[in-house]
């Protein structure tokens, strides 16, 4: 893992695999607000993903003007245009980590931004009326391995008893034979499913929440510009910040760098601390006996090595019924090995494809039947995400340098993370002078989400949780 780490993170490649929720990329994927680049901005947010543009939103609203976006590829074209659309929170995998290594309190306020995170980010969908297939629903997770059950079941009963009331994940336990029956697993499959754990959780097209998002921002004054690559950063005598760019300098008294996985090419002491780690997904039409009214739930599937997480698209939506499966990361070269430290998304691995492509039939058994005639497979992509040795996000302002704030390394787990991230960061950066607010702050935000010289000394051993 050290020799994998260590590889150079790139800026973000061009022509990447065309990923499904891109198949029409939006009226504003190549947008230049202006011409040519300012010369000058108050904040230059870099990167477009959820991040960047929740961050913009938030800055906004509050009154903030003169924003410039850079963005390397198309807007909204890294993980966040490339993931598997699913809103699901890991907590009670995550729980009993957490409270080890941090204690209860901790524990609990992750459980609970991340359950926040996804009821705000449904809820701004429908309060916006930004189309983007958003479905706030009720997720399942099928066990297949006796010892990840076990420790699922230790896992809920801490939470249950960790957060007996208020906004708590409610976790639902089911048998086998309840699996097979209300979740269609298992009949006919040749997997053993020892349990199934069901509670909430959602799914979305990001692409289309964050072009939406930005759409909103233009309108309050961004200025988005497109393939343009933040390519350095020079700190200005006397305070601010000058980026570097294809197109050109500009000037700006703050900056975010919302780059998730390819923060270390922009500053480089982020080298072998967020760590590049390439993912998988694949759309396949379902199976001829899969329910015609559509599934009620979206899915993990987990197996002693690891886990596939999966959504069906919502009916009214572009491609209705299709099922987004990806994971299978433990299934590559090495146990995945080869995915850590690549920025490559031109490319995906075949056995990977493979993997995802076999899983189906076999997890829903005699309910899959025989497939679509049109073919099962339509599309396969793969998409950048950002690891941490700490699998938890850095947020806040960079250590000593004034004025370079960052919300990155979001795992595989952003679409519960970066929402309130955003916020968090947003509240510390006009912090001054507001004290109330920073107080507030403190009451939901983990302390230990925020950058600090000792996290990132901390040496990268893979993906965690
Ligand atoms: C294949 C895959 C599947 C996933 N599935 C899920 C899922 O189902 N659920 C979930 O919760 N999470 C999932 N994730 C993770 C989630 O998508 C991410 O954590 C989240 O989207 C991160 O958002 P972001 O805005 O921080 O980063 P990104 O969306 O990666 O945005 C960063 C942006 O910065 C740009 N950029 C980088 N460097 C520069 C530079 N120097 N100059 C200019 N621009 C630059 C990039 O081009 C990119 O657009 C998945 C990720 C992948 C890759």
């Amino acid at each position: 893992m050290d020799k994998r780490a260590a590889i150079p993170v790139t800026l973000p490649r061009s022509d990447p695999t065309r990923s499904y929720w891109q198949l029409d990329p939006d009226g504003i994927a190549d947008l230049r607000s202006t011409d040519s680049l300012p010369d000058e901005a108050d904040v230059v947010i870099i990167g477009s993903g959820i991040t960047g543009a929740a961050v913009a939103f938030n800055l906004l609203s509050n009154g903030t003007r003169n924003i410039v976006m850079l963005e390397a590829r198309q807007a909204c074209s890294g993980a966040t245009g490339r993931n598997g659309g699913h809103t699901k929170a890991a907590t009670y995998g995550s729980f009993l980590d957490h409270e080890r290594q941090y204690g209860i309190a901790t524990a609990v306020k992750i459980a609970r931004l991340e359950l926040a995170n996804i009821r705000a980010v449904h809820a701004f969908a429908k309060e916006h009326g930004i189309d983007c297939d958003s479905n706030h629903c009720d997720t399942v997770n099928i066990v297949y391995d006796p010892v990840q059950w076990e420790q699922s079941l230790h896992g809920v009963k801490a939470m249950r008893e960790a957060m007996p009331d208020g906004d708590a994940p409610v976790y639902t336990i089911h048998s086998a034979e309840e699996a097979r029956e209300k979740f269609f697993c298992g009949r006919g499959g040749d997997e053993g499913v020892c349990g199934a754990i069901s509670y909430e959780a959602g799914s979305l097209s990001a692409y289309k929440l964050v072009i939406g998002l930005l759409k909103l921002c233009l309108e309050k004054g961004l200025n988005l510009q497109t393939h343009t690559p933040a390519l350095g950063l020079e700190k200005i005598e006397g305070g601010g910040w000058k980026i570097e760019t294809n197109r050109g300098s500009i000037c700006a008294k703050k900056v975010v760098l919302a780059t998730n996985g390819y923060t270390a090419h922009l500053w480089k002491k982020f080298q072998g601390v967020i760590v590049p780690l390439r993912g998988h997904v694949t759309a396949q039409r379902p199976g001829m006996n899969m329910p015609k009214e559509g599934l009620p739930v979206t899915y993990s599937f987990i197996y002693k090595e690891g886990y596939d997480y999966m959504i069906q698209r919502p009916k009214g939506s572009k491609f209705e019924d299709d099922i987004v499966i990806g994971g299978a990361l433990m299934k590559g070269f090495e146990g995945g090995l080869e995915e850590y430290g690549t920025t490559d998304d031109t490319v995906f691995d075949g056995i990977i494809i493979e993997a995802l492509h076999e899983s189906l039939p076999r997890y829903f058994g005699d309910s899959w039947g025989v497939d679509n005639p049109e073919g099962r497979l339509r599309l396969a992509w793969t998409g950048i995400m950002g690891y941490s040795p700490d699998g938890l996000p850095f947020v806040g302002e960079m250590p000593g340098e004034k004025d370079l704030w960052v919300s990155c390394s979001f795992q595989g787990h952003g679409m519960v993370l970066c929402w309130m991230c955003a916020r968090a960061l947003v509240t510390m950066m006009e912090g001054q002078g507001k004290e109330e607010e920073l107080k507030k702050l403190d009451s939901w935000f983990p302390e230990i989400f925020k950058i600090t010289e000792e996290r990132m000394r901390l040496t990268f051993h893979g993906r965690l949780h």
